[in-house]
């Protein structure tokens, strides 16, 4: 987990690839925290989000993590992929 530009807008992002066994997915967020009514708004725009862990491990968020360890649980911060614009602070 790294944060880098986006080429296309010039914000900031967290990217990286998930360390799991069973697949290893990359990703680039938006690093601004989600609140639970953030991550309804991005989830019904089509977005994606994950969990970033106080320990640096990153996990894409189900539905039952979603239900079970909502947006503002301790230790965690919940960030969507980035939605890029195509303009931004260069
Ligand atoms: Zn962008």
């Amino acid at each position: 987990m790294e944060e880098k530009r986006c080429r296309r807008c010039g914000l900031l992002t967290v990217a990286g690839c998930t360390d799991t066994q069973r697949a290893a997915l990359p990703y680039v967020l938006d690093p601004d925290p989600m609140d639970a009514v953030g991550e309804l708004q991005a989830t019904v725009a089509g977005r994606r989000t994950w969990t970033l862990h106080s320990s640096g491990a990153v996990h894409l968020r189900t539905a039952a993590v979603i239900l079970t360890r909502p947006a503002g649980t301790p230790r965690q911060t919940v960030h969507a992929d980035h939605a890029c614009t195509g303009r931004g602070a260069r």
